[in-house]
């Protein structure tokens, strides 16, 4: 297993560049003992950027998660036990972080509102989308979405990582029913604790992704698309304002 630096900590979320020592290589593939390159997963596109070593360097065009977190590259290879230095390409990353964060708290809002779930998300750049079933809003009733989103956002609430116990999670009504949630639910049984995004005191959710400490670094969620995808299914599209830093 590659040590994952996002995993436990905000410190470790907000890690640009790192040391590393290779444990593999394959044709265009370079395993690491650790790495703060997120993998593609949950919605989240992967990281991007370069790993360098003394003899090299590689770009990283893809990362996937296997048994160890696989780093796609294009260039050279080091050896297996060189000390390398990777770097991401942080504006994609803190987008994905602030795109991320503001999907689980839309998700959360319409959950309170509408009771909906979320049976789908993907993350990108410029922006995202969510999808919620069953959920049939009109266009004043979307806009009181987005401010409550952005009610929320104004105060600041703070997200916290935590391992909880999966026994305290099943069958919790105070934990969001989302994809998440339905992907963990069929998790092996072995698993008995689980990583857990918690916004102040209107989410908790299970989630091994990439998330910002601080609803304020979000900036502004605005919708910018409903489309109704058949089956009570509703697919809200929205983008995030600049942020002041
Ligand atoms: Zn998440």
């Amino acid at each position: 297993m590659t040590e994952q630096y996002h995993m436990n900590s905000h410190e470790g979320t907000y890690t640009r560049e790192f040391e590393a020592k290779v444990e593999a290589t394959f044709p265009g593939i370079i395993e690491l003992d650790k790495t703060a390159f997120y993998p593609l997963g949950g919605g989240q596109p992967s990281d991007i950027g370069t790993i360098t070593w003394n003899e090299g360097d590689a770009n990283v065009t893809d990362v996937r998660k296997k048994n160890r977190i696989r780093h796609i590259v294009e260039g050279d290879l080091p050896e297996v036990g060189d000390s390398i230095k990777g770097n991401l390409d942080w504006s994609r990353r803190y987008s994905h972080m602030r795109m991320h964060t503001s999907q689980h708290l839309v998700s959360a809002v319409v959950n309170e509102i509408y009771g909906s779930d979320t049976v789908g998300n993907q993350i990108g750049n410029e922006k995202s989308r969510i999808d919620f079933k069953p959920l049939k809003i009109n266009q004043t009733e979307l806009n009181e979405v987005e401010d409550k989103v952005n009610d929320y956002i104004s105060k600041d609430l703070k997200v916290t990582i935590s391992e909880e116990l999966r026994s305290n999670l099943e069958n919790n009504p105070d934990i969001r029913s989302s994809m998440s949630s339905g992907l963990w639910k069929m998790l092996p049984k072995s698993v008995t604790e689980l990583r857990v995004i918690t916004i102040g005191d209107i989410d908790v959710c299970p989630c091994a992704g990439t998330h910002v400490k601080s609803l304020k670094e979000i900036g502004n969620v605005s919708f910018i698309k409903r489309d109704n995808k058949g089956s009570e299914k509703l697919r809200l599209t929205y983008n995030l304002g600049d942020i002041d830093s």
